[in-house]
């Protein structure tokens, strides 16, 4: 069995590759398995230079792997390079994070009590196809930095990078067997890797519905998991915000990588004094985003990842939109920045597009605002717009989102928590969270009488 990957963009093979099967899912946990007890008794100090090394090595190769990811993943170079500068700015927060995580001494009668943070052994990573390279190193980091040695297994259709950046790691120092990277099928590879009984936790990233059958697998060894599934953000515009800036910003909160983003700003409440003028803001913002050739550098929108993803996207556009931009005739999955007028109850409302596809949405007042908002299985991300301080913060702490920006659609940085609520999932990446995922403390009691 091969694996075809594709260019989303000409829709040309660009690499054909061996597909794994359940030996060698099995085969990458062996290697795994026996590399961990080297790796764990790595000093805290020396993981981090090693993580160092990868995190320069791939600012090293950083236009390569920006163009690896363009290629593969369809995403404009200018959003592959930022993508691949996160890439090394979390293995150098992990590289420092690593001897900065202390145990505990807890106050007991008879003795000393004390807490280490013990590495989980060998940890199962399953992620995406729309930010392959990035989310990979969200999971990797914490979980390399804690001592546990990993099987990472990209999506089918863009395991390039992955791939790459295991030949890194040898090339940074990280010993053989510490990374493994299996190319093959979720639904085989994946799935194994959730049963697997030397596997002791899974990081998984994408749909709420593998998620689910991902807890379930998990179950019956026990395993951890910390699951980042899907997402029908909200972004709040109430009439006291300065429109201008919120309207330009919009389109790019939720076209960003043809909207196949966890985080997309996909349901844009707009206070209803203030909705006809926002409406028109945004469609002017809109008709400026630059669709097209995803190899060059003024792009901001590619294609979507698939034929069959793309009409999944199209069977959400159930009434003639708003607006509808332009996009690439020919080869490649393209499709348009599109805007629908919707009421919460309609499907574009409820229901994750992960494509660029948004649903203009009017709210009365501020309680109306985070009804609507709320009204969802999903609580990942979102935006405030407003110039009352009070509100802003009131609001922040009403809605019921792991993520959050106030006068900004910016809420994923390298040092800072990432996480869902609800059914977007739970555990917490990046930042010091991140390191929560992939350590287990231990209580050792030290008796001093006698
Ligand atoms: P999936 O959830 O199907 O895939 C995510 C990863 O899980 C991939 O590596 C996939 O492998 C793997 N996988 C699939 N089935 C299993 C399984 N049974 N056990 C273990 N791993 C498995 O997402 P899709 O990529 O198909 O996207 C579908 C929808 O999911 C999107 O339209 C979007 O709504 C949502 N999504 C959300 C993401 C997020 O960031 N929250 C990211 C991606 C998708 P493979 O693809 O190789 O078979």
């Amino acid at each position: 069995m091969t694996v075809s990957v594709v260019n989303p963009a000409t829709e040309e093979t660009i690499a054909t590759l061996e597909s794994a099967g359940v030996d060698d899912a099995d085969a990458a946990v062996a290697q795994a398995k026996a590399a961990f007890p080297a790796w764990r008794a790595v000093s805290p100090a020396d993981r981090g230079r090693l993580l160092r090394r990868l995190a320069t090595l791939v600012e090293e190769h950083h236009e390569e792997l920006s163009r690896i990811e363009s290629a593969n993943a369809g995403k404009p170079i200018a959003g592959a390079r930022g993508e691949v500068g996160m890439v090394a700015d979390v293995f150098h927060f992990y590289a420092g994070a690593v001897d900065k995580r202390h145990g505990e001494t807890i106050p007991v009668a008879g003795g000393i009590d004390m807490t280490f943070r013990e590495p989980l052994g060998v940890v199962g990573l399953i992620v995406p196809w729309n930010f392959p390279l990035n989310i990979a190193s969200w999971k990797l980091g914490p979980a390399l930095a804690c001592g546990n040695t990993v099987v990472l297994k990209p999506a089918e259709l863009t395991p390039l990078s992955a791939l790459r950046l295991a030949e890194l790691a040898l090339d940074a120092g990280i010993p053989e067997g510490v990374v493994n990277v299996i190319v093959g099928k979720g639904s085989v590879v994946g799935q194994r890797l959730v049963e697997h009984p030397d596997v002791a936790k899974i990081g998984f990233t994408g749909s709420t519905e593998v998620g689910r059958g991902v807890m379930e697998g998990a179950a019956a060894t026990i395993k951890r998991v910390t699951l980042e599934l899907g997402g029908k953000s909200a972004n709040i515009v109430f009439a006291d915000a300065d429109l201008e800036r919120a309207a330009s910003a919009a389109p790019y909160a939720v076209f960003d990588n043809a909207g196949q983003d966890c985080c997309a700003r996909s349901r844009i409440l707009v206070q209803r004094g203030v909705y006809d003028r926002f409406a028109e803001l945004l469609i002017e913002a809109t008709r400026n985003v630059r669709v097209g050739d995803p190899s060059d550098d003024a792009t901001e929108m590619g294609p979507l990842i698939s034929s069959a993803h793309r009409e999944t996207v199209r069977s959400f556009v159930e009434t003639t939109p708003l607006f509808e931009g332009d996009a690439p005739d020919g080869k490649g999955f393209w499709f348009p920045c599109t805007i629908v007028e919707a009421t919460p109850d309609d499907r574009i409302a409820r229901e994750e597009v992960f494509g660029p596809v948004a649903a203009l949405i009017p709210f009365d007042d501020e309680a109306d605002a985070i009804r609507i908002a709320n009204d969802s299985p999903y609580g990942l991300s979102g935006s405030i717009w407003t110039q009352n301080g009070a509100r802003a913060l009131r609001v922040a702490r009403a809605l019921e989102t792991g993520v959050l920006s106030i006068n900004s659609n910016s809420s994923v940085r390298v040092s800072t928590p990432f996480g869902g609520f609800k059914q977007s999932g739970f555990g917490r990446e990046l930042g010091m969270h991140g390191l929560e995922g992939y350590s287990e403390v231990k209580n050792v009691y030290y008796s001093t009488e006698g």
